[in-house]
């Protein structure tokens, strides 16, 4: 194997760590969280609170119906008991009993007025419950799916870490370290492979007589443009 092979190897592994590298740390920050479900989640709460703001109002109307149909039966009674013998008092219960009619009615046109609202705040409830509920299982099936996706990149990353301790023994420490400086200026691309003539990192055309050059030395060469050392393949 040539001496660029080899730097052309290691160059072919630590491209895809870094690659799979790049993924992880995308789906990493997915499965931190999911503000669509959070949003969802206070809509629904949101909703749910309103219905309740709702039925507590016609709950409250119940209670305030009870208590004047209590105080009016029992102004009825007192009124036809018999014992009423004071024209006063007699028309101080008329009185009271007539005013408690007409405050029930008002009672009774709020209570309706509130059970239509409860209508639409429990239509509204179900609709927003119904929506976090879709945002929910799309986004579990979403985190099982990026969770998978996970575990087989880090399984490919593993396997790829022990070919690259293989790759980096074959290699003369010499070629090592240069391989590593230029990996480190050359955004991760330390070794270029020669195709059709031009250099695939940069796109540099080589002239023949340079080109063969290369293939004819056992020296490692740059490309003249990109600086990266060729493989001619
Ligand atoms: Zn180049």
């Amino acid at each position: 194997m040539s001496r660029t092979l080899k730097l052309y190897k290691l160059q072919t592994i630590d491209t895809d760590i870094d690659r799979r590298r790049i993924m992880l740390i995308k789906i990493g920050k997915l499965l931190e969280g999911n503000s669509d479900v959070a949003n969802a989640k206070a809509k629904r709460d949101e909703a749910a609170d309103a219905l309740k703001a709702v039925e507590k109002q016609r709950d409250d109307i119940r209670h305030e119906r009870q208590q004047q149909e209590a105080k009016r039966t029992a102004s009825d009674k007192r009124l036809y008991s018999g014992n009423v013998k004071d024209p006063k008092e007699m028309q101080d219960l008329q009185a009271q009993i007539q005013s408690i009619g007409s405050h029930l009615e008002t009672l009774e046109e709020r209570q309706l007025f509130v059970m239509e609202e409860i209508d639409t705040a429990k239509d509204a409830a179900d609709a927003a419950q119904a929506a976090f509920e879709k945002v929910r299982d799309s986004y579990a099936t979403e985190q099982s799916k990026l969770t998978a996706k996970k575990q087989s990149l880090e399984s490919d990353v593993e396997k790829l870490r022990i070919a690259r301790v293989a790759a980096a023994k074959a290699l003369p420490s010499e070629d090592k370290d240069r391989y590593l400086k230029l990996r480190k200026l050359k955004k991760g691309v330390a070794v270029s492979k020669i195709e059709n003539g031009a250099c695939n990192a940069c796109g540099t055309s080589l002239a023949s007589g340079a080109l063969q050059k290369v293939r004819s030395s056992s020296d490692i060469s740059n490309c003249p443009t990109c600086g990266r050392i060729m493989h001619t393949g």
